[in-house]
């Protein structure tokens, strides 16, 4: 097992504590409304993750983080999990940076930026996308 494997097990096992958390925390309508929420973020987070792709998978978890700031009656046990895959996010993104600006590449062997929009497939010949 791979160390990068090992983290998206983790990872997997975080995102299921997020959504039994939730499952749990759900009782009123607002709550259900933005447990469905949550646990459609969580499929995706789960998803992306799993195909390797941690800038979509960072996306997500601010989603979470987000829709969970409007979470009313959830008690802050989220924080856990949440904060746990953040953490579990950045050290699997910390291979994953653009050489130029530092900004988050779709994968480690990503030779073009989405944030910069430089393209370096060619070392020698550092090109501007768009
Ligand atoms: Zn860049």
């Amino acid at each position: 097992m791979t160390m990068k494997s090992v983290f998206v097990s983790e990872l997997d096992d975080q995102v299921e504590a997020l959504l039994e958390h939730y499952e749990r925390a759900t009782r009123s309508k607002t709550d259900a409304r933005i447990y469905g929420e949550l646990a459609a973020e969580c499929r995706e987070l789960a998803r992306a993750a799993a195909a390797e792709d941690y800038r979509t998978a960072g996306v997500h978890i601010e989603s979470i983080r987000r829709i969970s700031m409007d979470g009313l009656s959830m008690e802050d046990a989220w924080l856990i999990p949440v904060s746990r895959i953040e953490k579990l996010l950045r050290v699997l993104i910390v291979d994953a940076r653009c050489p130029y600006c530092k900004g988050y590449l779709r994968s480690a062997t990503a030779r073009q930026c989405p944030e910069c929009l430089r393209d370096w497939h060619d070392a020698d010949n550092v090109r501007f996308l768009g």
